[in-house]
């Protein structure tokens, strides 16, 4: 799941960073308001994790833009312990949750799986598609009932199919969903990974529609 931090502080956006990226996420931070626009129009994230108090434009402007544009992704808003005026401004923008400062980087990444999950609309935090389960909470996936073992490429790209269920993705959603800003791709890596997962899982666990992209069917058995 691809996220993007904006946060202005140096130090906290790099533990952000670090501490969502051990937790299985796909990040890209950014430092400014402007920045943020341009990210949030040009990426599809899963969700955005938004300091209010930024440079060039504020965390509110931003929210406001995004809400205004009709982009639903889930905001969670970053703010400091005495402004709870902002917390009350940024929930009234749009935003979908808050976390005050300092906070622990566990529940960051609960609550980001939690708003990712209910965009989704799975009430449930294991999302399941025919045969197949998934929990994004402790990394693990079932098979007809049976443990698999991915590598975090393989559960990431599993994870974006499973969300997609019965709808084709193309292959630059794909690479979007998967891959942050500055990333080395090997330029079949795609192709590996479904390799695998087909090895892995079964064959028909991803069909190819030539030219189109890749689907994983609603009723995989
Ligand atoms: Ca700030």
């Amino acid at each position: 799941m691809r996220i993007l931090v904006v946060e202005d502080n140096t130090l906290l956006g790099d533990g952000i960073q670090t501490g969502l990226r051990q937790h299985g996420f796909t990040v890209d931070w950014v430092q400014d308001g402007v920045a943020a626009d341009l990210a949030i129009k040009g990426e599809p994230y899963a969700a955005v994790v938004l300091d209010l108090g930024l440079p060039r434009r504020s965390g509110l402007e931003v929210l406001r833009d995004m809400r205004h544009s009709c982009n639903a992704t889930p905001v969670l808003i970053l703010t400091a312990r005495d402004a709870i005026e902002d917390r009350v401004a940024g929930l009234d923008a749009g935003a979908d949750d808050y976390l005050v400062k300092p906070f622990d980087l566990n529940e960051l990444s609960a609550r980001l799986r939690a708003l990712i999950r209910r965009a989704g609309g799975h009430a449930s935090a294991v999302l399941t598609v025919g045969a197949l389960s998934l929990d994004p909470a402790g990394r693990t996936v079932t098979f007809r009932n049976e443990p698999k073992t991915l590598s975090t490429r393989e559960f990431d790209l599993l994870h974006a199919l499973m969300n997609h269920a019965g709808r084709v993705m193309s292959r630059e959603q794909i690479m979007s969903a998967l891959y942050a800003w500055g990333e080395e791709i090997e330029s079949n890596a795609i192709d590996v990974h479904l390799h695998h997962l087909r090895r892995k899982l079964s064959p028909d666990v991803v069909q190819t529609l030539r030219g189109v992209g890749y689907m994983l069917p609603k009723d995989i058995q």
